[in-house]
């Protein structure tokens, strides 16, 4: 007798990560498939658990977005209007679905992330919290009292306005949609665009980073504000460990003692924090997403 196992997807737009793991958060194999077309790519995801299908109680899909999260709708489990055309309308869920003819829960790669942080990670007391990604792109998910936060879509907390002082830095943004939303400023690219190498070349007492920890912590009150989370954990290839202190002082600084609790002043350090999960975030949370309808069940 084994645990049934669950067939873990996370769909990124330079690479797909799928993983057999289990309902406890044991991933038993994972591969990296690279994001071509959606053919190549769908086709490659699919051969990879043909071998373990029989095995299979269902799918747990965290996916780049924006994605269509409504039941209801024709188009649940499509990818919707992403600036990867070759992506865009594709019904990822219903491709799966196809192929397997076993339940999938689908959900954003950053709800994903939260949701194996809550269960497995660093926020495992926690019932409402906040996770993001800061890298190519920036993107947040949300936890409320235990499920991940949908509503007329889902959130899209990377394209928040935070404050922008052109004297300071007169940088105009390179969100398509809004130029100096908080992507446009503080993404991977943004930073790259801004200073003309990658911030992964920068050394850490670059002035880069003493922006982007301001913009960040503008964003991070306003997250604060709005969803009042437990703890807000920071992720991405962006979040290099020396960018934290800054942003938590920041933060602190910016709220101003309005926020009366111990983990917004002298607690911050334990409250902003990465993720306990490290890079393994996201696959978990497709893991997490299908661990929480499935059973623990055994079978032969
Ligand atoms: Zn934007």
């Amino acid at each position: 007798m084994t645990e049934k196992l669950i067939g873990a997807i996370e769909a990124g737009g330079t690479k797909f990560i799928c993983a057999t793991g289990t309902c406890s958060g044991k991933l038993l194999d994972q591969v990296r498939i690279p994001t071509s077309s959606p053919h190549e790519t769908m086709t490659a995801v699919i051969s990879y658990f043909r071998e373990s299908a029989q095995k299979l109680a269902g799918f747990g899909i965290a996916s780049f977005g924006p994605i269509n999260l409504n039941r209801d709708s024709p188009k649940y489990g499509y990818i919707t209007s992403t600036p990867k055309l070759a992506w865009r309308d594709f019904d990822l869920v219903g491709t799966i679905a196809r192929a397997f003819r076993l339940p999938i829960e689908f959900d954003t790669d950053v709800n994903a992330a939260a949701m194996a942080e809550a269960r497995w990670g660093s926020a495992r007391e926690c019932r409402t919290l906040i996770y993001v990604t800061v890298g190519t792109g920036i993107g947040g998910g949300a936890v409320i009292d235990g499920s991940p936060l949908h509503g007329l879509l889902h959130p899209e907390m990377g394209h928040i306005r935070v404050p922008h002082d052109w004297s300071e830095d007169p940088f105009p943004g390179i969100c398509p949609y809004h130029g100096d939303c908080l992507e446009g400023l503080a993404s991977g690219p943004a930073i790259q665009a801004r200073w003309g190498v990658p911030a992964s070349t920068l050394p850490p007492d670059h002035a880069a980073f003493q922006l982007e920890a301001e913009y960040l912590a503008r964003a991070c009150v306003n997250w604060i504000c709005t969803l009042s989370p437990q703890k807000l954990i920071l992720g991405g290839g962006v979040m290099q460990p020396h960018i934290f202190p800054a942003l938590r002082h920041r933060t602190v600084a910016l709220l101003n003692n309005y926020v009366d609790k111990p983990e917004l002043i002298e607690h911050i350090g334990e409250y902003i924090i990465p993720p306990g999960l490290g890079t393994q975030a996201g696959v978990l949370g497709a893991l997490a997403l299908a661990a929480r309808t499935s059973t623990s069940d055994a079978i032969d």
